[in-house]
């Protein structure tokens, strides 16, 4: 099998050859069709992700080199092992990557994601950009029925995260509103998912103006700029007091400290996004506001199948996407670093 693999963190892509694994017990082989080029991919061929202050947090430990990266993956069954049941050579699948030790007490409760054992495709072991994948067990491969195969891949990752980050909130919802800060694509996506999932009014926060008006063109209820001047006395008054919950798919210092400061009392606060940086506030604000912080990653099996349901029932725009040939993998994480991108690339082995 051909692989774009990383030979050295931070260096260009190069690629690999190996011979096609055979699948054994519950494993399925997996010939790729499709893999979505992720942001997550730049972190993990940086090696870092940026905690603020001039910090990073190392994520190369554990990685072995020359790896593959590539985490958004759809294809159809080439073979199957033999106790591999369910699954026949030809059918296509989106692969769900976020994969755990399968036994545990998190995973038996269905949190897999969660699991202190990470068998993370593209980013602990081996991944999509590449002609194969071997995927564990078939629990991993999701009905392709219905999807859009350029994308069925990239639903497991921003779609899961969108929609996983969603369902936090249900609890907080009662009293509404609901506010998304950060109107890129998975925040739009969120906005989407929202609609579909809660008949409460929605916020958008976007410091770009023409994200605003998408959100509106969306069915956000009101959308609001962040860095205006008294922006949080003014959503308090819009709000009546507040938010009920704010779900920031920014993840900047910035962004959550807005996304915090205008949720009510008692309200909750998810993280979702990994932009970066160092928030900080005083501690007795947490039992004073009895507010929630919570943080949320990518989302379990169960939330990965309602997602794709919501996905088929039409309730989430296809955002554009371009299609390149695996060998262009390398030029693919260059221009999506220096912001060319528009949409999603996704690479056909
Ligand atoms: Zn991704
Ligand atoms: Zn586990």
């Amino acid at each position: 099998m051909k692989r774009q693999s990383m030979i050295e963190y931070g260096e260009p892509l190069q690629e690999t050859e190996v011979e096609t694994p055979a699948p054994t017990g519950t494993e399925v082989l997996v010939k790729i069709t499709h893999c979505g080029v992720c942001h997550s991919d730049l972190h993990m061929h940086d090696g870092y992700f940026d905690l603020g202050g001039g910090k990073q947090l190392d994520v190369r430990a554990g990685r072995e080199l020359p790896f593959t990266l590539g985490h958004e993956i759809a294809g159809a069954v080439e073979a199957v092992g033999p106790d591999a049941a369910g699954v026949s050579a030809g059918e296509q699948y989106a692969v769900y990557p976020w994969m755990g030790c399968g036994a545990c007490a998190v995973c038996t409760r269905g949190d897999e994601h969660l699991c202190k054992v990470t068998h993370h495709l593209g980013t602990t072991v081996d991944g999509g950009f590449a002609s194969h994948v071997m995927v564990p067990h078939p629990r991993y491969l999701l009905s392709m029925e219905g999807l859009d195969a350029k994308l069925a891949g990239s639903y497991m990752c921003s779609g899961l995260t969108a929609f996983s980050a969603l369902k936090k909130v249900a609890p907080y919802l009662e009293e509404g509103p609901l506010i998304l800060v950060g109107l890129g694509g998975v925040g739009m996506m969120g906005l989407r998912f929202a609609r579909a999932l809660y008949d409460t009014k929605i916020y958008g926060a976007d410091i770009d103006p023409a994200k605003r008006q998408a959100a509106i063109d969306a069915g956000a209820d009101e959308v609001f700029d962040p860095s205006e001047d008294g922006i949080r006395k003014t959503v308090l008054k819009a709000s009546g007091g507040g938010v009920s919950a704010a779900v920031d798919f920014a993840g900047s210092e910035k962004s959550l400290q807005f996304s915090q400061s205008v949720v009510r009392k008692g309200g909750c606060a998810v993280v979702a996004g990994l932009i970066g940086g160092n928030f900080s506030l005083p501690a007795p604000m947490f039992p004073l506001r009895a507010l929630a912080i919570l943080g949320t990653f990518v989302g379990s099996l169960t939330h990965a199948r309602e997602m794709l349901d919501l996905v088929r029932a039409g309730k989430v725009e296809a955002i554009p996407v371009e299609l390149r040939n695996l060998d262009q993998a390398n030029n693919a994480l260059t221009d999506l670093r220096e912001g060319r991108v528009i949409g999603r690339v996704v690479l056909t082995p």
